[in-house]
Order: C-alpha cells, then sequence, then structure tokens
C-alpha cells in the first residue's frame, strides 16, 4: 500500500520586545540564569499580570503579514500543566479566542506554488528554559531552571495539515521566518530558541482523506533537522503500517546525533490542559483603526518583493528568491541599481563576488557601500580596469572600505590598453622568451598561456586582457 504523509506544523516565535509580556522584565538573550525576574513572572501569590502594548501591536503586525484574520476581540485564558519551567503551573495563552483567525502563505515547492492554510495565530507566554546535566534528557541526574525567558512574549502559529514532506515543511518554516522577519515582529534565531518547530505527523493510504494518527514530533533546533526528523519519523510510522500495526499518539523528540526520533510520553489531549478564562487580564479588545494603522505600516512583505524584483530589474525567479530570502542584500542590491543601471550584470556581482568577499571576511553587506560597488562596475564597462583588478578591488572594497575611483589614480590600476601601449610590452615578452614563442608555433597551446603571463606580470595586471591575446597571437603567427 502506497502511504500520504501529512504534516502540520506548531511553530512558536519570540516576540521582540524590550520586556516581557505581563511585566517589566528585560526580554535580553544570554543574561545570567534567573536575573531577569520579578514577582510577575515567577507567578509569587499576589502578583498581577500588566498588559505589554508593544507586544500587541508586534502579534497584530505578525498576523497581518501572515494573512490572518485579526479578531478585534480576544480572550487569555490559562492552559494548566504542572512541569518545572513554568513557575505558575499554568500558562497564559490563547485559546477559543485567539487573536488571529486563518490565514496563509503561498510558498513555492518543488511542484509549484501552493497555498499553505494557518488555522490561529495567537498570543501566549513563554515558559521558563530547563537545562538537564548529564548526557540526554533521560539520562541526566537532574535539572536547573532558568525563568529568564518565562514571561516573553510568544506567537504560536498553526498551520494546516496540508504538507507533504520533510521538505516541504522546510520549505514552509524558511517562507515563514522571511515573512516574520520583514514585518519586523521577531529576529526569528532558532540558534537562541527564539523560532521554534513542533510537527504533527501523520500516514494515511494515498487517496484517502481521513487523517491518520499522528505522532507529534518536537526538539528540532535548525530547518535541516525538521526536514531530516520528519523524513525518518515518515519511515518508521511507514513500516509499523505496513506491518499491519497501529501508530500510537505520542510526542517524540528528534536526536540531533543519533538521528532518529524517540518516544517521550503520551500527548495530552486539549481537555487534559483544563482551560478557563484568565481572571486577572480583561478580554483584549482592540479598535478597528488600531489594526487599519498597524496594516498601513506593514512593510512590502517577501512575496510581492520577488514579484516586483523580477518586473523591475527584469533578474530570473532565483535571483529573485535569493534578493528576498537574504534581506540585506536584496537591499543593496536596490540601492546600487539606482546608481548603475546594467541590472543584470550588478546581480551577477551581488550574488557572486560581492557574496564570496562579504562571507569570506566575516563582514556584514551593510557595511560596504552599495555606491562603490556601482562605481567599480562603471571603471569596468567603461575599460579602464580589466577584470581582475575589479576583483581585487571589491575585495579591498569589503575589507577597508577602499574607493576604486581613488584608488585606480593613487595607484595607477588603470588597465593598460591601446596598441601603441601594449605593442612595445609584447614585443619585449616575444623577444626574451624566445623558446616560450617556437613552442607556441610547434602547436605547444601552454606556451601562449605563459606569454600572456609574462605580459601581465609586466603590467602588474593592469593589460587589457582581450586586447592583448589578440595581439600577441597576430605578433607570433607574423600577420601583423
Ligand atoms: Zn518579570
Amino acid at each position: 500500500m502506497k502511504y500520504e504523509v501529512v504534516i502540520g506544523l506548531e511553530i512558536h516565535v519570540e516576540l521582540m520586545t524590550a520586556s516581557k509580556l505581563f511585566c517589566g522584565c528585560s526580554t535580553a538573550f544570554g543574561g545570567e540564569p534567573n536575573s531577569n525576574c520579578c514577582p510577575v513572572c515567577l507567578g509569587l501569590p499576589g502578583s498581577l499580570p500588566v498588559f505589554n502594548r508593544r507586544a500587541v501591536e508586534l502579534s497584530v503586525t505578525a498576523a497581518l503579514a501572515l494573512n490572518s484574520e485579526v479578531s478585534l476581540r480576544s480572550r487569555f485564558d490559562r492552559k494548566n500543566y504542572f512541569y518545572p519551567d513554568l513557575p505558575k503551573a499554568y500558562q497564559i495563552s490563547q485559546y477559543d479566542q485567539p487573536l488571529g483567525r486563518g490565514g496563509y502563505l503561498e510558498v513555492e515547492f518543488a511542484g509549484g506554488e501552493r497555498k499553505i492554510n494557518l488555522e490561529r495565530v495567537h498570543l501566549e507566554e513563554e515558559a521558563g528554559k530547563l537545562v538537564h546535566a548529564g548526557d540526554s534528557i533521560i539520562g541526566a541526574g537532574h535539572s536547573l531552571v532558568d525563568y529568564n525567558r518565562a514571561g516573553i512574549p510568544l506567537l504560536e502559529i498553526v498551520t494546516a495539515p496540508e504538507l507533504h514532506s520533510g521538505r516541504e515543511a522546510r520549505r514552509f518554516l524558511e517562507d515563514l521566518r522571511t515573512v516574520l522577519l520583514y514585518s519586523g515582529a521577531s529576529d526569528c534565531k532558532m540558534e537562541e530558541g527564539s523560532l521554534r518547530c513542533d510537527a504533527n505527523i501523520s500516514l494515511r493510504p494515498e487517496g484517502s482523506s481521513e487523517l491518520g494518527t499522528k505522532a507529534e514530533v518536537k526538539n528540532m533546533n535548525s530547518f535541516r533537522s525538521v526536514e531530516l526528523a520528519l523524513d525518518y519519523e515518515r519511515e518508521r510510522q511507514e513500516q509499523i503500517l505496513s506491518e499491519g500495526g497501529s501508530v500510537i499518539q505520542e510526542t517524540c523528540h528528534w536526536d540531533e546525533e543519533k538521528r532518529q526520533t524517540f518516544a517521550t510520553r503520551s500527548k495530552e489531549g486539549s481537555s487534559d490542559y483544563r482551560y478557563f478564562p484568565e481572571p486577572d487580564l480583561l478580554p483584549l479588545i482592540l479598535e478597528s483603526s488600531f489594526v487599519e494603522h498597524l496594516a498601513r505600516q506593514l512593510p512590502e512583505l517577501p512575496a510581492r518583493r520577488r514579484k516586483r524584483l523580477q518586473e523591475q530589474y527584469g533578474v530570473e525567479k532565483d535571483e529573485a528568491f535569493l534578493f528576498t530570502g537574504n534581506k540585506e542584500l536584496g537591499d543593496f542590491f536596490e540601492a546600487a541599481a539606482e546608481e548603475y543601471p546594467n541590472y543584470q550584470h550588478l546581480s551577477n556581482w551581488v550574488q557572486g563576488d560581492l557574496l564570496y568577499q562579504v562571507r569570506e571576511s566575516g563582514k556584514a553587506i551593510k557595511e560596504v557601500e552599495p555606491r562603490l560597488v556601482a562605481n567599480l562596475l562603471q571603471l569596468l564597462d567603461e575599460g579602464r580596469i580589466n577584470r581582475p583588478v575589479a576583483k581585487e578591488l571589491l575585495a579591498e572594497m569589503v575589507q577597508a572600505g577602499v574607493d576604486p575611483k581613488k584608488a585606480i589614480k593613487e595607484r595607477g590600476l588603470e588597465q593598460i590598453t591601446g596598441r601603441e601601449n601594449l605593442l612595445p610590452i609584447i614585443e619585449e615578452v616575444i623577444a626574451s622568451n624566445s623558446e616560450a614563442v617556437d613552442n607556441y608555433r610547434k602547436g605547444k597551446k601552454k606556451a601562449f598561456a605563459y606569454l600572456v603571463g609574462r605580459v601581465m606580470a609586466k603590467t602588474e595586471g593592469r593589460a587589457d586582457p582581450v586586447e592583448l591575446n589578440r595581439l600577441l597571437e597576430e605578433k607570433i603567427t607574423g600577420d601583423l
């Protein structure tokens, strides 16, 4: 029997607020454990939550960016469960009245663009962080808890079960991350845990519309591990089903080193959480003008930018994806394009040599001035410098902000062109390398490259390579 994989994702993103959702404690990452805590985020008796307006602005912005319908009235509930990372033994979350209903993202998969629907977008507070001493979660001797994270505003985004492979889940997440980054709601740093993903995965016979029993996969720390974990889990379930067994509804953890999932506990149903309205908070009522204002403030989002880049600059689809996925690189390209109208040439340099140099030098693309790259390409187009010199100057520009126009004047880097300038040097090289010249005449192609190299060395790499090749060939074969 052939099976179809069905995957739904639950994504948690920390919002980029300066303070926590219900108190004034800092949300800064990496502080001394338990240093950003107060009675509210520790859930001490008598403390009361006070709402963070910025968290609402950012969640509404994110919901709008995800095409979700923003509820003007939403409510907070207590989600009760006992776990040491949760100081109050309940989490303030949203249940039946979430901030955002529905929504979708249009994602480019191998088989073309497809709309992936969202079920909801809701706001809740982050739990603390457990640090397990020892090798693995199961083998730890004891655990430590850090409540710095407890109470950071967290957005939960739930997709419909509409993804069908690990690869698709990864593509969706990459796009979601880009949208959230553009919206400014979160910094989406997976390595710092500000973007995390759990997945529900089940199998069903191909053609069936009923969902099979699902497993929830947790602890995937990168986009790559999401893909690997889901592919592993698909195989595991397929094996069980093809042997006539049935999948148990359970929560699995992904073990990055062993490259496998293992079950940790049977999954609670939502009734186990005994949700009830949070008595310490009023319902969240938004003015429609507040939402409209935020909608107007939304920046251009990736899907639209991709289309615009193709229309405005004539770049290819994959280039548009690159310049959208890497926002800084796209911003750089557009800024340089204002001063340099040969867009395809610019695009080639930006995604090729420039990106390479930036990565090599460990600099940020923001540190390079777009104007200088535009100038460099103009010099190249005008034939005032040759390609090797341009590459050299680009490297210096990235590392030290070298201005190419100044550099070629000060250091005499201008390309040597013209018969009258090149021929004397070529003749000199021919005269002093008669063996190589003879070899070339006998058909040894490599000898020619050697002679070109000699001329380049004499001109410190500044000879116009096309003209040099032509003149050298003419001179040796005696067509002159
Ligand atoms: Zn606090």
